[in-house]
């Protein structure tokens, strides 16, 4: 049977079946991970077909099944990062040295660096050579167990540059071992030649449609920040992409309130990220209109910045995940678990909500919710087989060890 494996002999193998049958849910408790203590379960044409504990499973067995031995290890669902920027040129590695020796990030930008000159480099790039650095950051991904990933366009300073870029992220989605979501992000930095007004009217106008009729994206996100984009400006944007029917994304009140938040909540966005300055009523405006409360404490670690404090939302109602942000200036990591456990730890996660943060909730924030970041029935079998026997050690050892196995759609790829 193609795509098919009994795998068996599992210390703790996390479901998060609960979670799938209350998929607004916003408090996660060790309850909702669904775990069953020496497990099995069947995989049959890629997914999930049966679950189990003890010796269960010996009814399938004679079926000619390939069956995997877990010998007593923790098996989770695939890991699913919800942001990132692993499409561009160059590096930024003389900046990240300025920084060292003091220099502040506004003497950086008037020297040419910044994010301005990521998006030079990447529109001088080659297709190829930019084909070539995503890969090899799509591949690492993969090692440490994110078999789902987003990832944005938007270093350009023009529409048609965006769509060379979302044309290159079609390539990788097509050809990835894992599920890639392509975010169409033309409003990241502000055109050169033409005010954002002019610019969002020819997005409009003729960004979008290509974008819809080729299928290149599945999501669109903008960057609502001072001194980059308003909400007011946005909004024909969105109400296009709305008609469209494009999903939503929004990087939202990272270094001031920008209006992000709300802008999230009345579009009806899948997700608002970064959030540091989100208010009390953007937080309730959030978890009513079921945003999920993206955070990236990588960035925080990486640029210096203050990490998003996960109680107030939580109080509030909304649900939240954890991605990493790779990019190029404020946060290279693509180390998922340990960014799951410096959310644990600086955001202010429990253990099982900082692995549902970086599995289901993931899932929620791409709209994948029903066939990804669980092992419950009849979602995708995409699962990892980790060195360890208990998820509470996978917390804690924030990122250190790469899982033995990775496997896709019941195939292994690592
Ligand atoms: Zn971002």
């Amino acid at each position: 049977m193609a795509d098919s494996v009994l795998v068996t002999n599992i210390s703790e193998l996390v479901t998060f079946e609960p979670l799938t049958r209350s998929p607004y849910q916003a408090l996660v408790t060790e309850e909702d991970l669904g775990i069953i203590k020496d497990a099995w379960f069947l995989v049959k044409n890629g997914k999930i077909e049966a679950f189990g504990e003890k010796d269960g499973w010996k009814s399938f067995a004679y079926k000619n099944i390939p069956r995997v031995n877990a010998e007593g290890s923790l098996v989770l669902p695939g890991l699913v990062d919800s942001h990132t920027h692993v499409l561009y040129g160059g590096d930024r590695s003389e900046e990240f040295s300025s920084r060292l020796e003091g220099k502040t990030y506004e003497e950086i930008a008037s020297a040419g660096g910044g994010i301005y000159s990521s998006v030079k480099k990447t529109m001088e790039a080659s297709e190829e050579d930019l084909l070539s650095s995503a890969r090899k950051r799509v591949k690492n991904f993969l090692s440490h167990g994110v078999t789902s990933l987003e990832i944005k366009s938007g270093y350009s300073f023009s529409w048609q540059e965006d769509l060379r870029q979302l044309r290159l992220l079609n390539r990788i989605k097509e050809e990835s071992l894992q599920t890639i979501c392509v975010t169409a992000l033309p409003l990241h930095v502000l055109p050169k030649e033409q005010s954002a007004k002019n610019y969002i009217k020819e997005l409009v106008d003729y960004f979008l449609p290509i974008v819809s009729k080729e299928g290149l994206a599945d999501f669109v996100d903008m960057f609502i920040e001072e001194g980059y984009y308003k909400t007011s400006d946005c909004e024909p944007f969105l109400k296009k992409a709305k008609e469209l029917g494009l999903g939503i994304k929004i990087h939202a009140d990272e270094f001031t309130r920008g209006g992000g938040s709300k802008l999230a909540a009345d579009w009806g966005a899948v997700s608002a990220d970064h959030l540091q300055h989100a208010s009390y009523e953007d937080k309730k405006a959030l978890a009513e209109a079921q945003v999920v409360a993206t955070l990236l404490p990588g960035t925080s670690l990486y640029a210096k910045i203050p990490y998003t404090q996960a109680r107030g939302f939580l109080e509030a109602g909304c649900q939240l995940a954890v991605a990493s942000d790779h990019n190029p200036g404020s946060c290279q990591l693509s180390n998922l678990p340990m960014l799951a456990s410096l959310a644990a730890l600086h955001c202010g996660l429990t253990a099982p909500a900082a692995l549902a943060a970086v599995t289901f909730m993931g899932a929620r924030a791409l709209s994948l919710e029903t066939k990804k970041g669980a092992l419950a029935k009849s979602y995708d079998a995409d699962f990892l087989i980790l060195p360890f026997h208990h998820y509470k050690v996978w917390i804690a050892s924030f990122g250190e060890f790469k899982p033995k196995q990775v496997w896709v759609k019941g195939k292994r790829v690592i």
